[in-house]
């Protein structure tokens, strides 16, 4: 794998210390009371000898390229009776769906068959891993008999016993604010124990772009960009329609700095310039150094590994909070093999499940409350990962927890079409791009609000839109976007059209020449001369200049532009709590050893949550819920 992996290209190259890091400690590594069904080479064997049809192989080494996330080449080596080794090169992300490439080979290995687990949160990586297995096995003889028989090769697991955990804290959930939960109850000199569904650590934190928007009041930056603590208060509430709880409002912005200070007191890194995020109103987004979210799970990973007193539970899915003499004191779970965990807290409970986003039911029921988008049903793809199905929210509410808010449901317009995610997405910032209906046509101002910009995409025709720009952000065609991937590539795989004029965009785009270049035009005129106090466009677009002033419109040829659909994004509803983090019941009073914070909670980004202050949100509320479990006492 190794030897592989060092033959790849230079973006895996650097990804591999970040590789070797993430999957040593992101991965869970709890152990398994496994079996197999069948002993390792008896299939083939068994198969070769009755009818020389399914599993028998020509020995040899074969090859295929698939699609997870991006382009994968297996390669899978085989004798006669048995698969010997599986290599891939690939470019999925580093804890996400890079796990998928290293545990599922080293499965269909172990059990020779091809019913493998899927890596939770990885599901296309893991589909195209097992999919490139097939494509060889067939290469080598095998017959689609013989492929549905090793499909039905799988482990056995045995059930574990029942287990009694205890921790002066306990997490439930291993995302960006259970994390900072976890960490910050560690420092505060409490053992945690964080209670994780899936194999891993990240949640929907690690598929973001990382963006989080903070203000260092009166530095150097903040001055340049005009921008202020106040500021970051009256976008984050009016753009929520001024629906969010000014005291939670506050807490988050008043602290989103302090939060960033802290991730760099653990080791984490940032890129020196902010940026405005889409949505995010204005430049106060930090970014970190590391792709996506990975930067922070590195940094929360590293500190638990150089310090006591964090143990991590995954494969482990909380079911129920146990309360006793109205103090909530533990959490009951089914474990990894089906068995049941309970853990108990000396302190307090940290809920840190996340939103809803792929519990298809509750989105469709709460969107019905307003019926603000056309449709919430499964034709609907989400940006988040399998596990957030709003475990968190049910859990609270059969104790009694207030629910509020649970009608926000946040959409973005940067869906890919295929997989919903925001991965493919060709754009760097706010400033440099524009949104092209399928007429050639703008429609909104693409500077604006989240759900401005979505409800706007839901009128297209099909619901589709372009995000066209220009080479400005894109010299060299290696730049990498949010998510590790460089233009040469998404163009090379086919997510992304490169032109050299905009007649030959257009024509790759399939949409009327004269409607994009009077589209492109018009949005020039205003970038031209940068930004004049006030200036707007007949969509109300006011940013037109990025942070370098460099962007002077859509002009410097190549040409790119990379289709985009609606994808639900976050879910603002939750659990209510107040500034400690504490869970407020529907009788308005505190449930005593509960604490919330992240996306489970609801409240505090109103109807639409501004681009960049979700990871503010989680690290700010994350420490402060690590700070009140680890101070309550029952
Ligand atoms: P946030 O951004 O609020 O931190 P994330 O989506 O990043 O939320 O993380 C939420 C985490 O909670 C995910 O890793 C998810 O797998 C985990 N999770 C969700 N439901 C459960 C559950 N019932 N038990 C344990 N973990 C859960």
């Amino acid at each position: 794998m190794k030897r592989k992996l060092l033959q790849n290209t230079g973006k895996t190259m650097l990804a591999l210390g970040l590789v070797a890091m993430l999957l040593v400690s992101i991965t869970g590594c709890s152990k398994k009371n496994t079996n197999t069904t069948a002993e390792p080479s008896a299939v083939p064997t068994e198969s070769a000898s009755s009818n020389n049809e399914g599993a028998s192989y020509t020995a040899g080494t074969y090859t295929a390229t698939v699609t997870g996330m991006h382009e994968m080449t297996v390669t899978v080596t085989l004798s006669e009776t048995k698969i010997l080794d599986i290599q891939i090169e690939h470019k999925e992300t580093p804890g996400v769906g890079e796990p998928a490439t290293l545990s599922i080979p080293a499965e269909i290995i172990e059990t020779q068959g091809l019913g493998v687990d899927l890596v939770s949160g990885a599901t296309l990586s893991s589909n195209a891993v097992i999919e490139g297995v097939t494509a060889c096995l067939k290469q080598a003889g095998v017959s689609e008999d013989g492929i549905n028989k090793l499909l039905a090769i799988a482990k056995i697991t045995e059930k574990a016993e029942d287990q009694l955990l205890t921790a002066d804290v306990i997490v439930i959930g291993a995302g960006g604010a259970g994390m900072a939960a976890a960490v910050t109850a560690n420092q505060a000199g409490k053992s945690v124990i964080v209670i994780e569904k899936s194999s891993k650590m990240g949640g929907n934190t690690i598929l973001s772009g990382g963006a989080l928007n903070a203000v260092d009041e009166g530095s150097e930056t903040a001055i340049a960009n005009k921008d202020s603590v106040e500021n970051h208060y009256n976008q984050t509430f009016d753009g929520g329609d001024q629906a969010g709880d000014p005291v939670l409002v506050h807490t988050l912005v008043d602290n989103a700095w302090s939060g960033v200070e802290w991730l760099m007191s653990l080791g984490m890194k940032f890129n020196e310039k902010v940026f405005t995020v889409t949505g995010g109103m204005w430049p106060r987004a930090h970014k970190p150094v590391e792709p996506e979210g990975t930067g922070f799970f590195i940094t929360y990973k590293n500190y638990i590994d150089t310090h006591t007193g964090i143990t991590m539970v995954y494969n482990t899915t909380a079911k129920e909070l146990i309360v006793e003499d109205n103090v909530v004191t533990g959490i009951t779970c089914i474990g990894e093999t089906g068995n049941i965990v309970t853990a108990k807290a000396t302190n307090g409970i940290v809920l840190a499940t996340g939103g809803f986003g792929r519990n298809v039911e509750m989105r469709v029921k709460y969107n019905e409350i307003t019926k603000k988008w056309p449709t919430l049903d499964e034709s609907i793809p989400s940006t988040n990962t399998s596990g957030i199905t709003g475990d968190g929210i049910i859990m609270a509410e059969a104790i009694g927890a207030n629910l509020v808010q649970m009608e926000n449901i946040q959409l973005l317009p940067l869906g890919d079409p295929k997989t919903g995610s925001l991965s493919g997405n060709i754009e760097h910032a706010v400033e440099s791009r524009i949104f092209i209906n399928l007429e050639g046509n703008r429609f909104v101002n693409e500077g604006g609000r989240r759900d401005e910009m979505t409800l706007a995409l839901f009128e297209q025709t099909e619901a589709k839109m372009f995000i066209v720009m220009d080479s400005d952000t894109y010299p060299e065609g290696t730049e990498l976007n949010n998510f590790g991937e460089s233009i040469a590539d998404l163009v090379a795989s086919g997510r992304a059209l490169k032109a050299d004029s905009l007649e030959e965009l257009a024509t790759l785009m399939k949409v009327p020449v004269d409607s994009l270049i009077t589209s492109v035009k018009d949005y020039n005129r205003y970038c031209q001369g940068g930004d004049q106090e006030g200036q707007t466009d007949s969509f109300g677009r006011a940013l037109f200049t990025d942070t370098d002033g460099v962007n002077n419109g859509i002009n410097d040829a190549p040409y790119y532009a990379t289709v985009r659909v609606p994808t639900v994004h976050h879910t603002m509803g939750g659990i209510q709590i107040n500034e400690h983090a504490q869970v407020i019941d529907t009788n308005s009073n505190i449930i005593a050893g509960l604490f919330a914070a992240g996306e489970v909670t609801g409240g505090i980004h109103g109807t639409n949550r501004l681009g960049g202050n979700a990871l503010a949100d989680t690290v700010t509320f994350g420490r402060i819920a690590g700070t009140s479990a680890s101070e309550f006492v029952k």
